[in-house]
């Protein structure tokens, strides 16, 4: 079975590691021959608006997904129509993911706990929105913002005028700044025949907007069922195929949605190592129409992005109970080059080594352990 991927970055890259030993075939899309994912399979280079090209990606695989959520679904549905061929994740939650508006409606639908927030289209509508909502808050593009870009903080009035000359010429949304305790983040998937596996709470550091640690499992049994409860009402009302992925911010003992990703992601890495079946592995079988891999944890897990500069593989494999993920990108300040995952037999273990691990690639994250 081919599976059709739009998107060839290190997650396209990530499930075909993972897809080959189950015999799966994998064909991407991209703007560039120059992804992380055309040193494992063949990439259809052209933009993501192009139909014809869609359309032969869908045309030589049995399973059309996609690894980032920045393409149009109108011209995704069309260039599937008649080809025979699936779409896995379904594309009403593909269209969710793209746009903030939609994931807060859905969330206050679903009765999940989010910011308050207001959409804006113009400067008095931006003004109107802080005095409703208040300060600090952030402003957000309701499209296209990922790793803390598309994003604005306002502390006070005078930070308005320039969050609006900063952001304005696309649809926003401004929300309530959250005083967090913690960030943490729910995955699961879903298979066709709606059974599921959903991976222990993972609890989440950002720097600059852009995830730097997460560690799995997250002990915390009352934000445990939360996220679970939520996790499930998001998949269950999108008949969901797949993996997918809820990010929270805990304050005052309960989650508020953030955003949701209809995909793997970053913070699920530490699955490849640290749990029984790896989020990309238990993607693919959720859209093979196969039977789902068990999300227990096989450890303690702690993963760290390695970010603008790769360090040397044998520093980072030093560490005992380290794994490397070099995503065979070119260094650029900010971009995700790779990632490492440690486990360890006990929590204990498992903060300690990441501390070493931490100082060892001269990272501090506040409140880190
Ligand atoms: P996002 O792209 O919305 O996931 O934002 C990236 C990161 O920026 C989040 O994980 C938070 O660390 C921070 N952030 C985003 N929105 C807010 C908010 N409303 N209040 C506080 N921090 C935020």
């Amino acid at each position: 079975m081919t599976i059709g991927v739009v998107g060839a970055g290190q997650l396209g890259r990530m499930l075909a590691l993972a897809g080959y030993p189950l015999g799966l075939d994998f064909l991407f899309l991209d703007r560039s021959a120059d992804v992380p994912a055309a040193a494992l399979a063949p990439v259809l280079v052209g933009e993501f608006t192009d139909r014809a090209l869609l359309r032969r990606l869908a045309r030589r695989c049995e399973v059309l997904s996609f690894d980032w959520e920045n393409i149009s679904v109108p011209t995704l549905r069309a260039a599937a129509r008649g080809s025979g061929t699936r779409i896995s994740p379904p594309l009403r939650a593909l269209a969710t993911g793209q746009d903030r508006l939609l994931e807060k409606r859905l969330f206050e639908r679903l009765r999940i706990p989010t910011t308050r927030y207001a959409p804006v289209g113009s400067r008095a509508a931006l003004q109107r929105a802080c005095a409703r909502i208040g300060l600090p808050g952030v402003l957000k593009t309701r499209r296209l913002g990922y790793d803390g870009k598309g994003q604005y903080v306002i502390r006070r009035r005078a930070d308005i005028d320039s969050a609006w000359e900063a952001l304005g010429g696309s649809p926003l949304l401004y929300e309530e700044f959250v005083d967090f305790e913690l960030e943490v983040s729910a995955i699961g998937t879903r298979a066709r025949d709606g059974s599921e596996a959903i991976y222990p709470l993972t609890r989440n550091w950002h720097a600059g907007g852009i995830l730097r640690l997460s560690v799995a499992p997250w002990r915390a049994p009352s934000l445990e069922r939360q996220g679970r409860a939520h996790l499930r009402a998001v998949l269950r009302d999108f008949r969901y195929v797949g993996t997918l992925a809820i990010e929270f911010f805990v304050r005052d003992g309960r989650l508020v949605a953030n955003e949701l990703a209809p995909r793997v992601h970053n913070s699920g890495h530490w699955t490849i190592e640290g749990a029984v079946t790896s989020q990309f592995e238990n993607h693919l079988r959720a859209i093979a129409g196969l039977p789902l891999g068990s999300a227990a944890a096989v450890g303690h897990a702690a993963m760290v992005n390695l970010i603008g500069r790769m360090p040397a593989a044998a520093d980072v494999l030093a560490q005992p109970g380290v794994h490397l993920h070099d995503y065979g990108k070119s260094p650029r300040p900010g971009r995700k080059l790779g990632h490492c995952t440690l486990l360890a037999a006990t929590p204990g273990e498992r903060d300690r080594r990441t501390r070493a691990l931490l100082r060892r690639l001269a990272l501090s994250l506040r409140g880190a352990p």
